[in-house]
C-alpha cells in the first residue's frame, strides 16, 4: 500500500504543496517518501528519505524548489525490501525526456513483462514492478513519451495508481480494473491528484472527481486531456478493504463517504446481517456497552453502538504519540508494539460485559492481545465484533497482507479464532453486509482477499503455491 500525490500550476510553486499532500496521505504508507520534478534543464530532480514524511523530507528545501509540477510518494513498510533504493518516485532521464514515476498498486503480470524487456536488453536495478513501466516506456524511443506511457500501461496487468511527470505535463493513470483510488482535485486554476481526497482539504483544494479506471489523464498548460486504456476490463475491481481499513474516514471514493461506509458496516454488524460468527453459552445480549480498538475500530463501533443501542465507550486508549513505524514487521516486536500502543481501562471495563469492535481480523495478534489486557482488567464479558468478512487469502494487487499461512482465518475455524483471541463470542460481517454498506454495486468491488475470487485464475494459482515467483513478489508489494 502507498500514497500518490501529484501538483501542476500554471503559475504558482507546487513542491511544499506536494510535501503537505504526502502528510494527509501519511496513513498509507510510512517507510519512506519522495518528491520529484522537472528542473529548468529538463531533468528529472528527487529528493527521498526513509521515514515519515516530515523526517524523510525537508519542508524548508521543498518550499524554496520553484518548480510549477511535482509528484510525491509514500512507501508502505514490507517484509522484505525496506531500504531507501526502493523509494519512489522512481526516476529517469531517457532518449525522449525526463519521467518520474509514483505508483500504488501492485502489477501481475510483472514475471512476463521482466522476461520480454530483459531478453530485449533491460537491465533492472530493482525488484520493484514500477520499475518495469519505466523500462516499457524508455524502450518506446519513437514515441513521445506520453504515447510510451500509453503503450507501456496497455501492456500491464493488475493494479495500479499512478502519478507521472513528463516533459508534456502532469499525467494521472489508472488501471482498466480501478483497484486503488485516485482522486482529482482543484484550487483555482491548480489541479492536484490524489490517492485520496482527504490530501485535497490540507491544502485547501476540493475534489473534483476520480480518475476513472483505464483513464490516462493529461494536465499541463492546455487544461486537462483525457485518454483511455485499450484493455476492456469488464467489471470494477476497487479494492472493498479500502473502506474496511486502508483509506482516511475523512476520504471519499467514488462518492462514498469511508466514514459512513465504515458507521454502516458496524450498524449492519449489530444488526447481525448476513454475517459470520461463533457463540460461547455466553451471548452478547448480556453487554453493558461498545468499545472499539483504536483507531481503525472507533467509526464501526460508533455505527455498532446506533445499531445496537448500547452505550459507546472510550475504553480503550492509544498513546498517540506512538506511530505505526514503531511496529516492525517481526512477530515479537509486534507483539509488543500493540502493548505499547494501546491501553485498556480498568476502571470501564473491570465487572463489566463488553462488546469489542475492530474493523479486520488479519493475523489475530492485535485482537488477541488486547483481549488478553482487558482480561486483566477483570471484565466479565468479551465479545469480539469484525466490522469485515473473514481475510481468507492475500492480495496481490497491493497490499501487504501476509501468506495464507500467517491468515489466522484461512488456517482456523471461527471457534479456534474466538478461542484462540480468548474472547467469549466471535461475529464477523458478511460480504453482502460488507458490500451494501460501501453502497457501491458488488460487481464493481474487489473482495479477493475475503472470497478468493482474484482477477485472473494466475492471481488464485499463486495463492495456492504453485507459482513461486509471484509469492516472492507477494512478499515484496509497495
Ligand atoms: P492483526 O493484528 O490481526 O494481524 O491485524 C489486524 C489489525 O491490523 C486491525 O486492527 C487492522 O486495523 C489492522 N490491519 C488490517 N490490515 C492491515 C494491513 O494490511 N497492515 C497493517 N499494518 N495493519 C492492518
Ligand atoms: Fe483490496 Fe482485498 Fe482486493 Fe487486495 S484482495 S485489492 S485488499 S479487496
Ligand atoms: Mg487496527
Amino acid at each position: 500500500m502507498c500514497g500518490v500525490f501529484g501538483a501542476y500550476s500554471k503559475n504558482d510553486y507546487v513542491a511544499e504543496e506536494v510535501y503537505l499532500g504526502l502528510l494527509a496521505l501519511q496513513h498509507r504508507g510510512q517507510e519512506s517518501a519522495g518528491v520529484a520534478w522537472i528542473d529548468s534543464f529538463g531533468r528529472v530532480n528527487a529528493v527521498k528519505g526513509m521515514g515519515l514524511v516530515y523526517e524523510a523530507l525537508d519542508q524548508k528545501v521543498l518550499s524554496k524548489t520553484t518548480v510549477t509540477a511535482a509528484i510525491g510518494h509514500v512507501r508502505y513498510s514490507t517484509a522484505g525490501g525496506s531500504m531507501l533504493q526502493n523509494a519512489q518516485p522512481i526516476c529517469a532521464n531517457y532518449a525522449q525526456g525526463p519521467v518520474a514515476i509514483a505508483h500504488n498498486g501492485n502489477l501481475t503480470n510483472l514475471d512476463d513483462l521482466r522476461t520480454s524487456l530483459e531478453a530485449r536488453g533491460a537491465i533492472f536495478q530493482s525488484t520493484s514492478d514500477t520499475e518495469a513501466i519505466l523500462h516499457l516506456v524508455a524502450h518506446q524511443t519513437e514515441k513521445s513519451p506520453l504515447e510510451a506511457l500509453l503503450y507501456a500501461l496497455d501492456q500491464t496487468r493488475g493494479a495500479f495508481s499512478l502519478v507521472v511527470l513528463l516533459e508534456e505535463g502532469l499525467v494521472a493513470a489508472r488501471d482498466p480494473w480501478g483497484f486503488r483510488p485516485l482522486a482529482l482535485g482543484k484550487r483555482g486554476d491548480n489541479y492536484y491528484v490524489a490517492s485520496e481526497s482527504c490530501a485535497f482539504s490540507l491544502i485547501g483544494a476540493t475534489l473534483v472527481r476520480d480518475i476513472e479506471p483505464g483513464e490516462v489523464l493529461l494536465i499541463n498548460e492546455k487544461g486537462l486531456t483525457s485518454f483511455h486504456l485499450t484493455t476492456e476490463s469488464g467489471r470494477g475491481w476497487l479494492c472493498s478493504f479500502e473502506f474496511v481499513y486502508f483509506a482516511r474516514p475523512d476520504s471519499v471514493i467514488e462518492g462514498r463517504s469511508v466514514y459512513r461506509a465504515r458507521q454502516e458496516m458496524g450498524r449492519r454488524l449489530a444488526m447481525g446481517i448476513g454475517g459470520e460468527g461463533c457463540f460461547s453459552e455466553m451471548n452478547a445480549s448480556d453487554a453493558d456497552f461498545v468499545a472499539y480498538l483504536p483507531d481503525s475500530g472507533t467509526t464501526a463501533a460508533i455505527g455498532y453502538a446506533e445499531g445496537s443501542g448500547l452505550p459507546f465507550e472510550a475504553a480503550v486508549v492509544r498513546n498517540r504519540y506512538v506511530g505505526r513505524t514503531f511496529i516492525q514487521p517481526t512477530q515479537r516486536v509486534r507483539e509488543l508494539g500493540v502493548r505499547i500502543k494501546l491501553s485498556p481501562s480498568e476502571a470501564i471495563f473491570s465487572g463489566k460485559s463488553a462488546i469489542l469492535v475492530d474493523d479486520s481480523l488479519v493475523r489475530g495478534t492485535t485482537a488477541g492481545l488486547v483481549v488478553a489486557m482487558i482480561r486483566e482488567c477483570d471484565a466479565r464479558a468479551l465479545h469480539l465484533r469484525i466490522s469485515s468478512p473473514p481475510v481468507r487469502y492475500p492480495c496481490y494487487y497491493g497490499i501487504d497482507t501476509p501468506s495464507r499461512g500467517e491468515l489466522v482465518a484461512a488456517q482456523h475455524s471461527l471457534e479456534e479464532i474466538a478461542s484462540s483471541v480468548g474472547a467469549d463470542s466471535l461475529y464477523y460481517l458478511g460480504k453482502e453486509g460488507m458490500i451494501d454498506a460501501i453502497g457501491l454495486p458488488g460487481n464493481s468491488l474487489c473482495t479477493a482477499c475475503f472470497d478468493g475470487l482474484y482477477l485472473d485464475e494466475r492471481d488464485r494459482e499463486s495463492v495456492c503455491g504453485f507459482h513461486n515467483s509471484q509469492i516472492l513478489r507477494a512478499e515484496n508489494l509497495t
